[in-house]
């Protein structure tokens, strides 16, 4: 099957009977929710650039079968590909300014090729070939996947077996010749409703005694028993007020969902990973690693719609040409250029797995997520100093339509001669969406824990810095000898 259009790509996902709750309510349709609405086309923005010929270098791969796929489907094959990848997730950042959510099944299917090849291998299970039956569906059909790993975790200090209540870490509750049973729940899960597919990992490494908690699979998003419940967004209704420029992206969004698995069955062939826990660990860290170098591409593009923005909003109320404005955008984009220049670094330093596919620098790359876990804050305070406070105390758009308010707000609020009020306060309205609203979801706190907190990264550094090697060099150079 050839590419899908975006259109084909929505109305794919409209087909599938999922169960989606928000505000209490059960959403027939969530593919014309005005709330959720946003946050489809972001991922539609992946198939609509992967028909452009400008594009297709970057979006699509064409493999040595001769078949040609999104490169969300792609699995690695050499440090170019890595490269590329970081490359498309910063082109797509830039066209939405969102989160366009496909990156997770990107980085789900990278680690789990690598692992199940090595789990394989070792233990003599057979998950690498239902791997690649369910990946060549994936990338046949062009189908969007979630990669769900955080769990609810409840008592942090606790392993998953030892919560008090199991089902605080998604687990096997049983097993039948034809398949298992699963429940539990996954948090924050970017995309989800807009995904054809959900791949399912481990959050933590494990010990023996979590044997049930070592799971891995994939299911359809309409699986029985699996349900979410949509994530609170700051300022969300205001999608819901008939108005489109105090949104500040009325076009596109993210989603976070809490998704239920209510014991859902999972066949045999769809299952990657059940009960083998010394693989768990390698699975967390290799998605891990390939997620936190997402990040060097995403959110880098979100900054060059923010810095842009700033830039405008200065243009706007005269006060481009003042030399510390100029600054603090050189600053802005000396800390953008550097989550740029650690994604690209971590995939030019990539190297093969066992399986053939290629992974990151794992150092690299947790060095890149820890960049990512401050710059775009600093980044937002630099832009909501440019920005002046009526950032966030404008009225809002119905005042400024009103026939007898507007004209005092057009008057009071314009800025340089020959730029109109409504454009000043559009570009400040997408400067609060990125700092405070709907999409600071993903630009702030999804930069702290997205592909886990900042500590996780921390952890990683230890242990990949060397600092054995380095005592070394020390010592050599000191003249030591012990
Ligand atoms: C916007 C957004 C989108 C996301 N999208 C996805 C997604 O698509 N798929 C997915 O799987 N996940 C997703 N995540 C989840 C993300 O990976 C987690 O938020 C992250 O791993 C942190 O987990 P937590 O939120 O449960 O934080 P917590 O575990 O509650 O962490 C809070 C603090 O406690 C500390 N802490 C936690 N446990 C311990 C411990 N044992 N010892 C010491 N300190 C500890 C942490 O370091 C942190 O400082 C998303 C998160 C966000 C915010």
């Amino acid at each position: 099957m050839a590419l899908m259009t975006g259109e084909e790509y929505i109305e794919s996902i409209r087909k599938i009977n999922m169960e989606v709750y928000m505000f209490g309510k059960k959403i027939d349709s969530p593919v014309d929710d005005p709330i959720l609405r946003p946050s489809l086309n972001s991922v539609r923005m992946t198939y609509d650039l992967a028909q452009m010929p400008e594009y297709e270098d970057l979006m699509t791969v064409t493999l040595e079968d001769g078949r040609k796929i999104n490169r969300f489907t792609n699995i690695h094959r050499n440090t170019d590909d890595l490269i590329k990848k970081v490359k498309m997730q910063r082109l797509l950042g830039q066209q939405t300014a969102a989160c366009f959510q496909r990156c997770v099944g990107m980085d789900a299917f990278n680690a789990i090729y690598s692992t199940t090849y090595e789990t394989d291998k070792a233990c003599g299970t057979n998950y690498h070939e239902n791997f690649l039956k369910f990946m060549r569906y994936c990338q046949d059909n062009d189908l969007t996947v979630d990669g769900a790993m955080t769990d609810p975790k409840g008592d942090r200090s606790l392993a998953p077996h030892a919560q008090p209540d199991p089902d605080m870490y998604l687990r096997v509750v049983e097993r039948r010749p034809n398949g298992i049973v699963v429940r539990g729940a996954k948090a924050h899960q970017t995309g989800m409703l807009n995904s054809h597919e959900v791949i399912v990992m481990p959050t933590v490494s494990m010990k023996p005694e979590d044997k049930d908690y070592a799971v891995s699979f994939a299911v359809p998003l309409d699986a029985p028993g699996l349900f979410m419940i949509i994530g609170r967004q700051s300022c969300d209704t205001r999608k819901l007020e008939g108005t489109e420029m105090d949104v500040g992206n009325a076009e596109f969004g993210g989603v976070e969902a809490l998704t239920i698995f209510d014991d859902v069955f999972v066949p045999n062939d769809r299952i990657f990973l059940d009960g083998e826990t010394e693989f768990a660990g390698m699975l967390v860290e290799r998605f891990a690693g390939y997620h936190r170098q997402s990040y060097g591409g995403c959110k880098v593009g979100v900054g060059d719609v923010l810095i842009g923005a700033a830039a405008v909003a200065a243009d706007y109320n005269g006060a481009a040409r003042a030399s510390h404005i100029k600054d603090k955008l050189i600053e802005m984009t000396h800390l953008n250029e550097t989550l740029y220049a650690c994604g690209i670094a971590c995939s030019a330093e990539g190297h093969p797995t066992e399986s053939g596919n290629y992974i990151i620098d794992l150092l690299l790359a947790n060095v890149c997520k820890q960049n990512v876990t401050r710059f775009p804050y600093e980044i937002v305070r630099l832009a909501e100093d440019i920005a002046g406070g009526i950032m966030v105390t404008a009225p809002s758009e119905k005042d400024f339509r009103d026939p007898k308010l507007g004209k005092y707000v057009e008057k009071y609020l314009k800025g340089v001669e020959g730029v109109s009020t409504e454009n000043r306060l559009r570009i400040l309205r997408l400067i609060e969406n990125l700092a405070l609203g709907t999409a600071a979801v993903g630009y702030r706190t999804e930069s702290m824990h997205g592909a886990g907190s900042p500590q996780a990264q921390r952890i990683m550094i230890a242990r990949q810095g060397n600092l054995g090697m380095k005592k070394e060099l020390a010592k050599k150079i000191a003249h030591i000898s012990e």
